[in-house]
C-alpha cells in the first residue's frame, strides 16, 4: 500500500510517522523548502525564534503521547505562570502560582489586581459551574454537542453571562492571545476550551515546542520531499488515486490532505459538496510576529507574558519574553521579546513593505516597553496570513454534520489539519492520527 501525504505540518508529519511505524510505504510532499508548517522555528544569532505555535496546554494528551514516542518527554517544562495585564495605563502583574518565598508580594499583587478589576471579577465565578459540568467535554478533541456553547460566539456568551467588564478586561485578552483573533470570531465552546486549558498552565519543550516537528522530520527525512507543491489531488471514478505536482502524476492508494482548509479547497474538485461545505466554513485569524533579541529583561522580573486588552488601542494582542519560557531560546543574559498582533485591528500592516512594517511594529512595541533599545541584538518579522483557525459556530455545525464519517466521504482521501478539531497543535496531531488510523483500518 502506498500513501501520499500532502503537507508536512504537524498534522501531516503525525500521519506520516504513524503510517511508517505501521510499516506503510508513505511519503509527504511539502510546498515550502522547510518542514513544520505553523509549528516551526528558526535559529539566528544564538536565538531560537518560534515562528508559529508557542506552547502546549496541560490537556494535550495526543501531543504528549507523541512526544513520549519520540523520546521528548524529558524535555517538557512548565512555563512560568507569571504575566502582566495593562489596564487604564497601569501594568498589573498576575501570578498564576503564588511565590512561597515572597508570599507578601504575591498577596499585595493579588490585592491590587482584584481592586483594579473588581467589576470584571465580580461575575467570573459564574463560569465555574459550566466549567465543572462540561469539564470532560471542554477538550480540544471532543466533538459532542454542548447546546448553547456551540451556537453563540464567545463574545455574546461572555457578555450575557459575565458582563462587559469581564469580557473586555480579562477574557478578550486571553482569547486574543491564543487565537490572534477576537472573541466575536470564535464559538463560545472554543472560548471555554481555551479558558479551561489556560487554568491548567502552559508547557514547552526545552528547545521550544517546534522540536516536535523537527524530531519527526529528522526521523523521516528521506520520506519528506520539500519544495514540492501539490497542484491537484487526482481522482478517477470518484476515488483519489494520487497527486499532481510539477513533475507529473504520482499514484497512491490513499492521499492524506494535511494542508490548511483553504489550500485543501484549491486541491479538491467541486464535486465533493459535504467536504466543500466544511472547508468553506473555516476562517483564519491573520497575525504578524515581531521578535527582538535584547540584553537583559524588559518585562517585569520573571514575567513571561504581557496582555494588551483591545481597549488599550494596541494592535498587539500581547508580548512575551520567550527566554522566560525557556532559557535555551536565547543566549545567556539575553531576553527574546516576541510581539504578536491581531492583524484585523490594523489592516494597514498587510500592505506595508518589510522596512516600514518593521518600523511600525517596533514603535508600537516601544509604546509599551519604552526602554526597548534602538539597536537590538536581533529583529525578525514573520507574517502569517492564515495564523489560527477560528472555530466559529458555523464550523462546529459543519464538522458535526460530517461526524466520524468524514473519512468515508471520498474513497482514497483523508483530510487532516487543525480545523477538524478545536484548533491547536493537539487538534492537528489528533487529526493526523485519525487519518492514519482510518487508512490502516481500511487495509
Ligand atoms: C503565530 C501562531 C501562534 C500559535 N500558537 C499556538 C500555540 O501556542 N499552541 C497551539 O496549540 N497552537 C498554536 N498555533 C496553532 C498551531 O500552530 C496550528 O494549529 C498547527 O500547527 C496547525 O498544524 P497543521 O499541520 O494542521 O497545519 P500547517 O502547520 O499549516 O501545515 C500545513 C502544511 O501544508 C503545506 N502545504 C499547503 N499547501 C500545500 C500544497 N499545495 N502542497 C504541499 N504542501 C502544502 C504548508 O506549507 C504547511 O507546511 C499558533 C499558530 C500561529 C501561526
Amino acid at each position: 500500500m502506498r500513501v501520499l501525504v500532502v503537507g508536512a505540518g504537524i498534522a501531516g508529519l503525525t500521519a506520516l510517522h504513524t503510517l511508517r511505524e505501521a510499516g506503510v510505504d508513505a511519503v509527504a510532499l511539502e510546498a515550502q523548502p522547510v518542514a513544520g508548517g505553523r509549528l516551526r522555528s528558526e535559529r539566528r544569532a544564538g536565538y531560537t525564534l518560534e515562528l508559529g505555535a508557542q506552547f502546549f496546554f496541560r490537556g494535550y494528551r495526543a501531543t504528549f503521547a507523541l512526544c513520549e514516542r519520540l523520546g521528548l518527554l524529558p524535555e517538557l517544562r512548565a512555563v512560568p505562570r507569571s504575566a502582566a495585564l495593562y489596564q487604564r495605563a497601569t501594568l498589573y502583574p498576575i501570578e498564576g502560582a503564588p511565590s512561597w518565598r515572597r508570599p507578601w508580594l504575591s498577596l499585595e499583587r493579588a490585592r491590587a489586581f482584584a481592586r483594579a478589576h473588581r467589576h470584571a471579577l465580580r461575575r467570573l465565578p459564574r463560569l465555574v459551574p459550566t466549567l465543572l459540568r462540561h469539564r470532560a467535554r471542554l477538550t480540544f478533541t471532543d466533538q459532542r454537542s454542548l447546546a448553547q456553547l456551540d451556537h453563540d460566539s464567545f463574545a455574546v456568551y461572555a457578555r450575557q453571562h459575565l458582563g462587559e467588564a469581564a469580557l473586555e478586561q480579562l477574557l478578550q485578552p486571553l482569547v486574543s492571545a491564543m487565537t490572534l483573533g477576537e472573541p466575536e470570531d470564535v464559538s463560545a465552546r472554543y472560548g471555554m476550551v481555551l479558558v479551561r486549558a489556560a487554568l491548567g498552565g502552559l508547557f514547552t519543550l526545552e528547545s521550544g515546542v517546534s522540536t516536535l516537528t523537527q524530531r519527526l522530520h529528522e526521523r523521516h527525512r528521506e520520506r519528506v520531499v520539500l519544495g514540492t507543491p501539490v497542484r491537484r489531488i487526482a481522482f478517477r471514478q470518484g476515488r483519489a488515486v494520487g497527486v499532481e505536482t510539477d513533475h507529473g502524476l504520482h499514484e497512491a492508494d490513499h492521499v492524506v490532505c494535511a494542508t490548511t482548509a483553504s489550500a485543501a479547497s484549491r486541491l479538491l474538485p467541486s464535486l465533493f459538496s459535504p467536504l466543500k461545505a466544511l472547508l468553506a466554513a473555516v476562517t483564519y485569524s491573520s497575525s504578524t510576529q515581531l521578535f527582538v533579541g535584547v540584553r537583559g529583561a524588559l518585562l517585569p522580573a520573571g514575567c513571561y507574558a504581557l496582555g494588551l486588552p483591545r481597549a488599550s488601542g494596541s494592535f498587539y494582542a500581547g508580548v512575551t519574553d520567550d527566554a522566560v519560557k525557556s532559557p535555551h531560546l536565547a543566549p545567556p543574559g539575553h531576553g527574546l521579546l516576541h510581539g504578536f498582533t491581531v492583524d484585523a485591528r490594523a489592516p494597514q500592516l498587510a500592505s506595508l513593505p518589510h522596512d516600514a512594517l518593521l518600523h511600525a511594529l517596533t514603535e508600537e512595541l516601544r509604546r509599551w516597553l519604552p526602554t526597548l533599545p534602538r539597536a537590538p541584538a536581533l529583529t525578525l518579522v514573520q507574517r502569517w496570513p492564515e495564523a489560527v483557525c477560528l472555530a466559529s459556530p458555523a464550523l462546529l455545525v459543519q464538522r458535526r454534520r460530517l461526524g466520524p464519517g468524514l473519512h468515508r466521504v471520498v474513497p482514497g482521501l483523508k483530510l487532516a489539519g487543525e480545523y477538524l478539531y478545536a484548533p491547536s497543535v493537539e487538534g492537528a496531531v489528533t487529526s493526523g492520527l485519525d487519518a492514519a488510523r482510518a487508512i490502516l483500518e481500511s487495509s
